[in-house]
């Protein structure tokens, strides 16, 4: 299968600051660039800086899915 790696984005993931006095939870770019629909499994992996302490954190073992552009049909009207 061949990707047109201008569609690839780079992945947001949760993630769990290390440092116990902070424990601070964001929402960081994960170094996995999907195209849509695209699936990563994430273990034993951890992220940074904090936003709040500038450590590490965890990002939670999973498996991550890159969502299709388009989650919802889109609005349609009814013209009687
Ligand atoms: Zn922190």
């Amino acid at each position: 299968m061949t990707v047109d790696r201008t569609k690839l984005k780079r992945l947001p993931v949760p993630a769990f600051c290390n440092n116990p006095s902070c424990r601070t939870i964001w929402l960081a770019q994960s170094p996995f660039a999907l195209p849509e629909g695209g699936t990563v499994f994430i273990a034993a992996c951890q992220v940074g800086p904090c936003p709040v302490c500038k450590g590490f954190g965890r990002i939670p073992d999973g498996k991550y899915v890159r969502p299709l552009k388009r989650l919802f049909a889109p609005a349609q009207a009814i013209i009687i």
